[in-house]
């Protein structure tokens, strides 16, 4: 069923409150900003993605071993990764509204616009292509590129104030491009000025400056710092992978999209350590690996496209996000970067040790130079709800909510059913549930009628339910529903197991790597 962008948006979060996949923190305090809890099946769901993440990385790649270092690091870390110095985003207010924006996103907002226009024109000529003349060729391609122009300039500017660090630029390409405030629609902006994204705490009973130590925003330098103990105790050869998921925390200047932008979220990254001048090989492996591996999961290959940075951190070298077609469009789910030797020399400077890999094969030692790969889980799970939650209109005027997740990832693979709640058939479903549970997450439930259980259960996302009938005594028989065609299988019980496991295993997602 179709319906606005921003009511579907609506519906994915009040329907994940509703069903225990995300509720907001601190709820019976009202909440806090940005901040969210995972629920009984969000958590399952998370704890999945997670899984086949790690799974893909470590167990699926010789050469890449998992760690996990504390959110907690020697304060220097953060300086020598220039987090203290640059971890910044330029925000600007309007006056009007009382509003805080993000200069860039605001700038970005509007390129997306034009690029909107420029689809638009596609489109038209697309549909009018049976009669399409040479004059109304001459005049779209016109308008075009127009619109391309526009965006071009608008980006080479932005582009040379970020590099330049030139914040009154930055306002003036706002004030240039007419961009109003969406909430009190006029143009009364502030100065832009930059904002440090790091929360800091003190350690220790004194509270004293040099106590000052910050919650980490991104897990990849728990990584750097380790990158030689796990070199020398793993003995890797170069080239060699170290992946980590955990807690990151940024203070977000606009947090307004729900799991999109939080204060508290986490990452799973993947540094992966190669011979300098080999770098860019391994940045388009990976740019297409990461791509495949989101294929993997089924939810459209049109939803994801890639997106090079025009203006590229201080420590990289070639940077691109992929980007994932979200309900308020498309939007970085994951980056892709080239860090050159950035971090390790800085960690060399800053601690005064050597962060040197001797090559065999050179006979030489150098600093090896990084390619990573960042992609935020909670964004990935907000990938997947989005793709999968759908309102289906049935025949005879019916409709039913389905969480069409990936199978393997389903926070319940499987509810079983007694048809009644008698004549032994709660015993032989609870027999069957007893069997599978120590492979699968399974449910017993016995609750209202059947049509009622498989609308709960299509709302949770479980991708099959098992029917025990009167039948079943008598030939040890059940039914298997699949949640998307909603077809039914007659099965014996015997084969149960090895049925689910087939359908719900990681392989049938490995595999496809
Ligand atoms: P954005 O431009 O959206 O702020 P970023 O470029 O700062 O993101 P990175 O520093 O590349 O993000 O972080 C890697 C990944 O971590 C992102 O691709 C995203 O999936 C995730 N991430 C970053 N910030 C947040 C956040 N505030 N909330 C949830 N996920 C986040």
């Amino acid at each position: 069923m179709s319906q606005k962008p921003e009511d579907f948006f609506k519906n994915i979060i009040s329907h994940c409150k509703e069903y225990g996949y995300i509720f907001p923190s601190s709820e019976i305090y009202d909440g806090l900003s940005a901040v969210y809890d995972y629920g009984q099946y969000g958590a399952e769901l998370k704890k999945n993605l997670r899984e086949y993440w790690w799974k893909s990385m470590v167990q699926m790649h010789g050469n890449i071993v998992g760690i996990d270092s504390a959110i907690f690091m020697h304060p220097t870390i953060w300086k020598a990764s220039g987090h203290v110095d640059a971890f910044n985003d330029p925000l600007i207010d309007n006056k009007d509204s009382k509003k805080r924006y993000r200069a860039d996103v605001l700038i970005e907002e509007h390129v997306a616009k034009i690029e909107d226009k420029i689809n638009k024109e596609v489109e038209k000529a697309a549909k009018r292509f049976e009669n399409f003349d040479e004059t109304m060729f001459r005049s779209t391609n016109a308008r075009v590129k127009e619109y391309q122009d526009k965006i071009d300039a608008i980006n080479l500017r932005f582009k040379t104030a970020l590099n330049d660090n030139n914040l009154d630029e930055v306002k003036q390409i706002i004030v240039d491009c007419e961009i109003v405030d969406p909430i009190s629609g006029s143009r009364n902006w502030t100065d832009v000025r930059q904002f440090n994204l790091m929360f800091s705490t003190s350690m220790g009973a004194l509270s004293e400056e040099g106590n000052t130590i910050y919650l980490r925003p991104e897990t990849a330098q728990g990584i750097f710092v380790n990158y030689l103990n796990v070199q020398k105790t793993g003995r890797m050869k170069i080239p060699f992978g170290i992946a980590q998921t955990g807690k990151a925390f940024r203070n977000e200047i606009v947090a307004r999209q729900f799991i999109f932008r939080m204060r508290e979220f986490e990452q799973m990254e993947m540094q992966y350590f190669v011979k300098p001048g080999t770098e860019m090989q391994w940045y388009e492996y990976w740019k297409t690996a990461r791509l495949k591996w989101h294929n993997s999961l089924g939810l459209g290959t049109d939803n994801y496209r890639y997106h090079d940075h025009i203006k590229l951190a201080h420590y990289a070298n070639a940077a691109c996000d992929i980007e994932f077609k979200f309900p308020f469009g498309f939007k970085e789910l994951e980056g892709i970067h080239s860090r050159t030797d950035f971090d390790l020399k800085q960690h060399e400077q800053f601690s005064g040790k050597k962060l040197q890999y001797f090559d065999p094969e050179e006979n030489k030692s150098y600093v090896p130079y990084v390619v990573e790969t960042s992609v935020g889980l909670d964004r990935l799970f907000l990938s997947v709800l989005s793709a999968g939650f759908k309102e289906e209109a049935l025949e005879g005027g019916d409709t039913r909510t389905v969480l069409s997740l990936p199978p393997a990832l389903a926070p319940i693979k499987c509810a079983v059913f007694p048809l009644v709640k008698k004549d032994g058939l709660p015993e032989l479903a609870e027999k069957i549930v007893a069997e599978l549970k120590f492979d699968h997450n399974v449910i017993m439930d016995e609750k209202d009628t059947v049509g009622k259980r498989y609308r709960r259960q299509d709302a949770i996302g479980t991708p099959y339910c098992i029917t025990v009938d009167h039948q079943s005594l008598e030939d040890q028989t059940v039914t298997i529903r699949d949640r998307d065609t909603m077809k039914q299988d007659r099965v014996k019980i015997s084969d149960l197991a090895k049925i689910l496991d087939e359908k719900v295993s990681w392989k049938s997602l490995l595999k496809q790597l």
